[in-house]
């Protein structure tokens, strides 16, 4: 399902930040696993060491193009060397380096991860919790029995060292018989024979757009090794390590199954041919970042519609095999992708389509076998992601507990921790950040009064979620009790597919977090719902503490309030009502006003060197650049409120909240594909559109964070 996935990204694109620096993703590839809305997220974030000598070789020869040489108008901060290479300077200068200086030159970033600042040292905090609610036998309840089955098989290495890669042989096999195109239909119509295999496409339920009361019947192509479909058409740095170190995982799990090296190289190259064919009709990621997107994606059919759409494969059968034939409306985001699976399905193609389930097959199963195989996973991370290093098993058990039962893991954390009064202290805080969101809605003169009056009437609207949600999904039927950690995994595929059947035709229940658990470091604004939700695992040292200043506590979590809230009115808040349906609700005019102070953000962000020749992306960044702006603006107009409000402190605070030291490989990935913009200028660029920081540290034309009047981005 992987357009399920798309859509999940698209509208969790909102977080805070995608990933943050976490050690361990739950996909190694963007195999789509079962439908999980957040992996895909994640998974472009994750990590791993180079142990392989020729990407440790491809890794660091990339890396020294992207050292200190330039960087304008600041030097890039995020990597640690530049700190070590320059002088401290002064906040009129660079306030990112100048707080974080010191912290940069001190600290390492850990074992296993690909990053640190205040978001990996807070996650720690929680995972460190965590980890003790999952050994607290004392816990009571289905949730909490659920989560230590899942824990405790995960590490059961001595059950899953004597299984070693046999759990998969017989898939593999079953792949390696299919010799005709019919037989590849038999294939992908028998649930059973493709459990583990992306069957070209996918089928599953989805939050409709169009009416967000609703489910429709999603029906796509499933996904792309690479992730990005433009990496098909050339690589991208990240795009190359990718490839080369799936190549060597795939090859060295063939190779304990008795296939020969040049057997796995086949598979692995006729895997590419197919989704090379298939990504020349697939969005990009950064078409998939275009507000724009959602017009393109929402087509809907009937079902005696479907199977013209891809004539060649047997649509009608594997919706029902699938069991989805009940549905009465469907939705085909990428109905040109649809047809090239349909053009690609013949017999002349049968070896491509082979190597396609072969090497999904086997990739995506990697998580769930033995020690050796497990290993072979990270270093394949670590080659991409550029980490060293590893986290405890225990860790990695919490960390793909969480992604797999995130509900169940967060009701047996509340049974051990009492946050009855942090709700209270952080919903006061949201409401008051909402009330000078009406003030600044208000006071804008380029809006027009319809606009105006309508975007107060969705503030109005706004759901203030903090920490947990009302009702959660029924898990008491699963039952994972003496099941081996591969067998855990069919069980829960199992169970979110019989969940899932349950849904069609019918109503969404909007109190549910879907595959969020509150227990990650993020926020975020769910259009859907015209809600933001503030999650426990943000909400400790230093975004949030009960002892904290005033400029600390805005500076903090505060200004991720304001990030979040700005997102019901950005280029995509702007297409979905209040209730959360796609409709744009802005006039013609305000919105292109919108979009002609958005573009001299992009522009203004085209501009910044990174290092080498490498440039920040504004259109990529835009949202979130102007989220961050809005969300400062928001504390801003609330501390103006206070007396002797101490800027300096807030400023440096805003800037502590964001120090973060990140891998070569990491920073460009971000750089290069993430919607959030490098840390260093999310403080810097922000910082330096409000006369509040030029007042506080005195900054004068001449000095690094001046920017003229004229040429400020105040969006809001
Ligand atoms: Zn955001």
């Amino acid at each position: 399902m992987k357009r399920k996935q798309i859509l999940a990204a698209l509208l969790t694109g909102c977080l805070l930040l995608a990933g943050c620096g976490t050690a361990a993703d739950s996909a190694v590839t963007e195999t789509p696993a079962e439908g999980a809305s957040k992996e895909e997220v994640a998974a472009d974030a994750s990590t791993g060491t180079a142990s392989a000598e020729s990407s440790e070789e491809t890794a660091q020869a990339e890396s020294e193009s992207y050292v200190v040489d330039g960087g304008s108008p600041w030097i890039n901060s995020n990597i640690k060397e530049n700190c070590l290479n320059f002088e401290k300077p002064s906040e009129k200068d660079d306030l990112n380096m100048a707080v974080n200086y010191d912290w940069v030159r001190n600290t390492e970033i850990p074992a296993g991860y690909t990053s640190t600042g205040t978001f990996v040292e807070v996650g720690q905090i929680i995972d460190d919790k965590a980890l003790a609610t999952l050994e607290d036998e004392s816990i009571e309840g289905h949730d909490a029995e659920l989560v230590r089955a899942f824990y405790n098989a995960f590490l059961d290495w001595d059950d899953r060292n004597a299984k070693g890669v046999s759990q998969i042989e017989p898939y593999v096999k079953d792949i390696e018989s299919l010799s005709s195109i019919d037989d590849v239909t038999a294939f992908v119509t028998d649930v059973d024979r493709s459990f583990f295999t992306p069957a070209l496409v996918g089928v599953g339920n989805t939050g409709d757009l169009t009416d967000s009361t609703r489910y429709v019947t999603n029906f796509d192509h499933t996904g792309l090794l690479l992730g990005d479909s433009a990496e098909y058409k050339e690589f991208s740095t990240v795009g190359k390590l990718k490839y080369d170190a799936y190549k060597k995982l795939f090859s060295s799990i063939m190779t304990r199954m008795g296939y020969t090296q040049d057997g796995a190289d086949k598979y692995f190259e006729e895997c590419m041919a197919y989704e090379t064919a298939l990504a020349e009709k697939v969005y990009t990621s950064l078409e998939n970042n275009d507000p724009a997107i959602y017009e393109k994606i929402l087509n809907y059919y009937a079902p005696e519609e479907m199977a013209e759409l891809a004539p060649n494969f047997p649509v009608d059968e594997f919706i029902k095999s699938n069991g989805f034939d009940n549905a009465e409306l469907f939705l085909v985001t990428e109905p040109e992708a649809l047809a090239k699976v349909s053009e690609l399905y013949t017999d002349e193609n049968l070896e491509n389509i082979k190597g396609y389930f072969m090497v999904q097959t086997v990739l995506g199963c990697t998580a769930y076998l033995d020690k050796e195989t497990f290993e072979a996973r990270l270093d394949a991370q670590r080659s991409i992601y550029g980490a060293s290093g590893a986290l405890s098993d225990e860790k990695y058990a919490y960390v793909y507990l969480n992604n797999a039962l995130p509900e169940s893991m967060e009701k047996a954390y509340m049974a051990k921790y009492d946050v009855t009064e942090t709700k209270k202290t952080i919903t006061k805080l949201c409401e008051d950040v909402a009330s000078v969101y009406r003030e600044m809605l208000e006071g804008e003169e380029w809006l027009s009064d319809e606009t105006k009056e309508y975007a107060i009437s969705k503030l109005d609207s706004l759901k203030i979620n903090v920490i947990e949600p009302n009702e959660y999904e029924d898990y008491s039927g699963l039952d994972l009790n003496g099941l081996s950690y591969f067998e855990v995994q069919k069980a829960l595929a199992n169970y979110r597919w019989e969940l899932d059947k349950k849904r069609t035709n019918g109503k969404v229940n909007k109190n549910i977090w879907e595959g969020i658990s509150t227990l990650e470091t993020n926020a975020y604004y769910d259009p859907t719902v015209n809600s933001i939700n503030i999650l426990l695992g943000i909400l400790d040292g230093d975004f949030y503490s009960d002892d904290m200043t005033k400029e600390q506590l805005y500076a903090g979590i505060g200004s991720i309030i304001g990030h979040e809230i700005s997102h019901a009115f950005d280029t995509n808040g702007a297409q979905f009502d209040k209730d959360g349906n796609y409709s744009s609700w802005w006039t013609d005019e305000d919105y292109a006003a919108f979009q002609e102070r958005a573009q001299k953000l992009i522009n203004y962000y085209d501009g910044i060197t990174v290092y080498g020749d490498e440039k920040a992306i504004g259109s990529l960044v835009q949202t979130e650049a102007i989220a961050d702006m809005a969300g400062i603006k928001a504390m801003l107009t609330l501390a103006a409120k206070e007396e002797n409000f101490d800027y300096k402190l807030f400023f440096d605070s805003y800037a502590n909240i964001w120090k973060d030291i990140q891998t070569y490989e990491a920073n460009y990935t971000q750089l290069t594909q993430d919607p959030h913009p490098l840390s260093y200028l999310r403080v810097n660029v922000t910082a330096q559109q409000y006369d509040e920081f030029y007042e506080a540290f005195d900054v004068k034309e001449g000095d690094g964070m001046y920017l003229a009047p004229e040429n400020r981005i105040l969006i809001w």
